[in-house]
């Protein structure tokens, strides 16, 4: 399929206002893609190079995509670089040059989407000295290639902001709606998606194998797994409750979330981050432990890294174990900041599928290959099956300093990528009224009035994310907490990725000065979480008989950035808040 096709799919996705319309929209697109160009559609889609783990960033600078329209349509960069002062939007820019120019036009080569995608990658990955002449070269080439329409999505999604807001959840429901009759088969396809993490795979083969293509999907060393996320509940009664009476209860550090995939034969061991990014090389001192400390030939475990001060003997907090982010400080920080991964699970085992595992078993086996284990720790755990021992080692996590505790089903197996009652943790900062915060999605912005007018910035519009629907749903309106760094960075980052609509995947009934693309995640601190009549989170017909969503009392902003380590789907959920108001009534009554 050429390129112009599905950037023709692209400008009609961007005017479309509710999920429904966007996943028929990709249906027809998907159906109309041929196979050699399925798996790069969808990349394209999601508007990446590749699955996460593959680690391949887009982004051409600005000046070099501005040259590279020079090139293409014959005008020249300061008349470019005053019309993107106008729109905004290179794309736009891009697209309104081509269309001036098209009687100057030097190629007309046509690309698939394919060739397109393959170029953009060869962009992303070409390094070295005279790198930025070719880039400007295969850029200039695409633009010059396309229509208007076509060039203004180059360029977007070269630059990184195609502002398409379409979700994974979405993909599937379309993939699952264009190559199978069957409703049902989103499930499948969601499972083959969580064990692969490769949603341009899952449709590749999904168009060219059909539904027995899907199954052939199976867990492989070196793919991460999407990992189980946990629900939450507010006492030792309520988890035991739910559990049947009796669960492991586990120590929950506070560190980076690590999945380990070791090949001893190879020598080659690989950690992936929560959000499947490849994080190898920030753990050189965690990698040759594993060679060194497991026993087994081959291996998929996930645990957590935590920085720990053997002289004061206490667990440091998340930031500490972060500083690793710096890639020149590593190997010294390996030295000063030595850390430990605690693992609590076991998902692959030489050659064998641990998933379906009961999660009894899977402990067994961990303990048994972590046996020698110096680096590579055990998390510590006790099974229990009263609420008073559940409680007991909760308060004895925390007085160890830890966050507090995970209870797991006994019985339960790896659920990947949900958020299951298999996995119920217990934090602290559940015992006080709303003192745990909330991640929410930046879905809009307000323009300043007053001292903020200079910045033209008056606060955001966060949303918390329904994954059932798979769609945002507004939560409060925030103008405190700012420190004069964040909103320059909000300032900043949220112009680029401005919509011209509401995204069709954000559900509200208030308006932002400006609708964003629902991409950044912040940490919100509230006094309370409150009934609202606007807020459409959590909107529901609720036990009373009356309509109403969640919104914020008194919401700040807490973080010092944006949660980089978050995307939007990773934002509590719609359903969570819902939870925490009712846990905040208890806590009130009791
Ligand atoms: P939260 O990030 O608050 O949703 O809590 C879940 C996170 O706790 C997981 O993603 C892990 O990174 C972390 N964690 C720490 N210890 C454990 C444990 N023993 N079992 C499961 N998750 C744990």
């Amino acid at each position: 399929m050429l390129f112009e096709k599905i950037a023709a799919y692209y400008d009609r996705l961007e005017s479309i206002s509710s999920r429904l319309e966007m996943i028929d929209v990709l249906t027809e697109m998907l159906k109309e893609t041929s196979e050699d160009d399925i798996r790069e559609a969808i990349y394209m889609t999601q508007g990446v190079l590749g699955p996460p783990f593959a680690g391949i960033e887009i982004g051409i600078a600005e000046k070099l995509t501005e040259q590279a329209i020079e090139r293409a349509s014959g005008y020249k960069v300061s008349e470019i670089d005053a019309n993107f002062k106008k729109t905004g939007d290179l794309g736009t820019s891009a697209g309104q040059f081509a269309e001036k120019s098209k009687l100057k036009r030097m190629s007309s080569n046509k690309f698939t989407v394919k060739e397109t995608f393959d170029i953009l990658l060869k962009i992303a990955v070409t390094s070295g000295s005279g790198s930025q002449d070719s880039k400007i070269r295969m850029m200039s080439e695409l633009i010059a290639s396309s229509s208007p329409n076509g060039a203004k999505y180059i360029v977007r999604f070269a630059m990184g902001t195609l502002r398409l807001g379409v979700g994974d959840a979405t993909i599937l429901e379309a993939l699952s709606k264009a190559f199978t009759d069957d409703r049902k088969f989103k499930t499948e396809l969601e499972n083959a998606y969580n064990i692969c993490s490769d949603l341009g795979e899952v449709g590749y083969i999904l168009a060219k194998k059909g539904k027995k293509g899907i199954d052939g999907i199976k867990i492989s060393l070196f793919k991460p797994i999407r990992p189980a996320l946990a629900e939450r509940l507010s006492t030792g009664e309520e988890i035991l409750e739910k559990m049947h009476g009796k669960c492991s209860v586990e120590s929950k550090y506070d560190g980076m979330r690590a999945q380990l995939h070791v090949d001893k034969k190879k020598g080659k061991v690989q950690i992936y981050s929560r959000r499947l990014e490849n994080t190898t090389e920030m753990f050189p001192d965690i990698c040759e432990a594993a060679l060194r400390e497991i026993d087994a030939d081959s291996v998929i475990l996930e645990g957590e890294i935590i920085a720990y001060d053997e002289v004061a003997n206490i667990f440091l907090p998340f930031q500490e174990t972060a500083q690793r982010r710096r890639k020149h400080e590593i190997s010294a920080k390996a030295q000063s900041l030595p850390v430990y991964m605690f693992s609590f699970d076991l998902m692959y085992l030489n050659g064998h599928d641990y998933m379906e595992k009961e999660y009894s078993q899977r402990r067994m086996k961990l303990e048994e290959i972590l046996k020698k284990g110096k680096m590579l720790r055990l998390a510590d755990r006790k099974v229990v099956d009263s609420a008073k021992d559940l409680e007991k080692y909760f308060v004895n996590a925390i007085d160890e300093g830890l966050e507090g505790v995970v209870a797991k089903g006994l019985n339960s197996k790896y659920i990947a990528g949900a958020r299951k009652f298999s996995w119920i943790k217990l934090k602290r900062s559940y015992r006080n009224e709303l003192s745990d915060t909330l991640d929410l999605v930046i879905v809009g912005y307000y323009l300043g009035k007053g001292s903020r007018e200079e910045f033209k910035f008056g606060g955001i519009l966060c949303a918390t994310y329904n994954d059932r629907k798979d769609v945002f749903e507004t939560v409060t309106r925030i103008g405190t907490g700012f420190t004069e760094k964040l909103l320059e960075e909000l300032r900043e980052i949220l112009s680029k990725i401005r919509t011209t609509g509401k995204p069709a995947r954000v559900v509200s009934n208030v308006e932002p000065d400006f609708w964003v693309e629902p991409r950044y995640v912040v940490t919100v601190r509230a006094d309370e979480i409150t009934k609202s009549p606007t807020h459409t989170c959590g909107w529901n017909k609720h036990e009373d008989g009356t309509q109403y969503g969640y919104a914020l009392r008194f919401p700040r902003i807490v973080s010092n950035g944006i949660r980089e380590d978050k995307g939007a789907e990773e934002a509590n959920t719609s359903h969570e808040v819902a939870e925490m108001y009712k846990l905040q009534k208890k806590t009130k009554l009791s």
